[in-house]
């Protein structure tokens, strides 16, 4: 509701103008309490007295943690919100002495008072009590720093593994940059680590203090939560849910899309230096992505030239010669490469879902056969790539009689028996990975 609007119900000068919710520990535009409907507003202003009278308020100021009620103006029906005790301590009487940052700072001390964040402190000790990695854990403990009066009280502290202090502060909405800045030099120059622990986190519905900590934390975030108490206990290890972001590349630009998953604590990388404790290393997706881009247009060339150009030398030698600043070292002669040929026409009929450049074979299976015949060390590149592009469904259709099948059930025995009569020909590994990145890790690995 903007100020001035003839329907509000609320006063003119609102002198708190943000409540805090005892139970979320959300901080409330005033207004946006104070609706046009007044039934709302008179059940709101119950509500709150009862609260009060019963020593459960139900709502603070944000700045000094003293619980509101909802009071009407003496001449007009129009309402706003009073402390309980109004004895002129609350700077949000005293306006303008305060500087922004020591009112932030005072909102945020006022948010910690709440009720949600009590219960995320338990949750979050309770978790490490059932990971035997942690020790000494404690609430509200003040952390000592080096440097003479420096000190910090973390929601709740812990020692992983004898070694790496760990603060653990729960963030329910308010915290603002300079108290995560603060926070993260204190740690940083104390040896420790801090970790951030949201209540929720919706990447689509982020605040801004929100975005502050998962943007410099490699874009993971952590939830706690009476699921994952459970789970931890479960597990006899800290388990969390995190929620990150993972890059792709589409039509040449970086998009970023949202996942979610539980972790342990464990699992995730600790980067001290950086004060950054992260399951996906976004950072390291992103590099990936952006070397991909450099490297698409020459992907590009070489598949131009493979399907079209194959005869042509001078483009062979100029391909050659960009491949080799890549790493990837190739003969003078198309033809001294000896397999070549067959290998790239299989790889790329296995990412098109049939026989493309030199094959000419009806269908994929067809070709399959063949390459199960005569090249038994390119099975795996060619077994990766088709579940790499989802081909699978395409070689089924054309196994009717499941004659493909019992072959796929030879080689992956060879494979696993550790014969040597399927192994991978590793001999162009490097172009292989070069040219289809998306099957880049697991061609490196051992099929068995
Ligand atoms: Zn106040």
């Amino acid at each position: 509701m903007e100020e001035g609007n003839i329907d509000s119900l609320a006063a003119k000068d609102l002198a708190i103008d943000e409540v805090l919710d005892l139970r979320t520990g959300e901080i409330i535009a005033a207004r946006r309490l104070i609706e046009p409907d007044k039934e709302k507003v008179l059940q709101l202003r119950m509500a709150l007295s009862q609260g009060i009278s019963a020593k459960r308020p139900l709502m603070a100021c944000p700045l000094c943690g003293v619980p509101v009620h909802l009071v009407s103006m003496m001449k007009e029906r129009k309402f706003y919100f009073r402390h309980e005790i109004e004895d002129g301590r609350c700077p949000a009487e005293t306006k303008g002495t305060q500087t922004p940052n020591q009112i932030l700072a005072m909102k945020y001390d006022g948010a910690r008072e709440s009720e949600a964040h009590y219960r995320m402190k338990h949750i979050v000790a309770d978790s490490l009590a059932a990971d035997p990695d942690f020790s000494g854990i404690e609430i509200e403990k003040i952390w000592r720093g080096s440097e003479s009066k420096s000190r910090r009280k973390p929601d709740v502290r812990a020692i992983w593994k004898k070694r790496l202090p760990v603060a653990f502060e729960v963030q329910l909405s308010t915290t603002f940059l300079r108290v995560i800045a603060e926070r993260r030099e204190f740690y940083l120059r104390e040896g420790g680590l801090l970790f951030w622990v949201f209540k929720e986190f919706d990447m689509g519905n982020a605040r801004l203090a929100m975005e502050d900590v998962f943007y410099n934390n490699n874009r993971n975030a952590f939830v706690a939560s009476e699921g994952t108490l459970a789970a931890s206990q479960e597990a006899r290890s800290l388990v969390l849910d995190c929620v990150w972001s993972e890059p792709e590349l589409e039509d040449g630009k970086v998009l970023w899309s949202p996942r979610s998953g539980r972790c342990t604590f464990s699992g995730l990388t600790k980067d001290q230096e950086k004060q950054r404790v992260f399951h996906f290393d976004a950072d390291a997706a992103r590099a990936k992505c952006k070397s991909q881009l450099v490297e698409q247009p020459l992907r590009d060339a070489f598949r131009h030239f493979w399907f079209f150009e194959v005869h042509d030398h001078a483009v062979w030698l100029r391909l050659r010669a960009k491949l080799a600043d890549h790493g990837v070292h190739l003969p003078f002669y198309l033809s001294e490469a000896d397999a070549l040929r067959p290998l790239l026409d299989t790889l790329y009929s296995a990412e098109a879902g049939k026989p493309v450049a030199g094959w000419g074979q009806p269908n994929i299976v067809v070709l399959a056969h063949h390459v199960f015949t005569k090249y038994k060390g390119f099975l795996w590149a060619f077994r990766i790539m088709l579940a790499a592009h989802e081909h699978v469904d395409v070689i089924r259709a054309n196994d009717p009689t499941g004659k493909w099948r019992s072959k796929v059930d030879i080689y992956k025995k060879a494979w696993t028996t550790g014969s040597t009569e399927f192994k991978p020909d590793r001999r162009y590994d490097r172009l292989v990975c070069f040219l289809f990145p998306e099957i880049a890790d697991r061609l490196l690995l051992d099929p068995s």
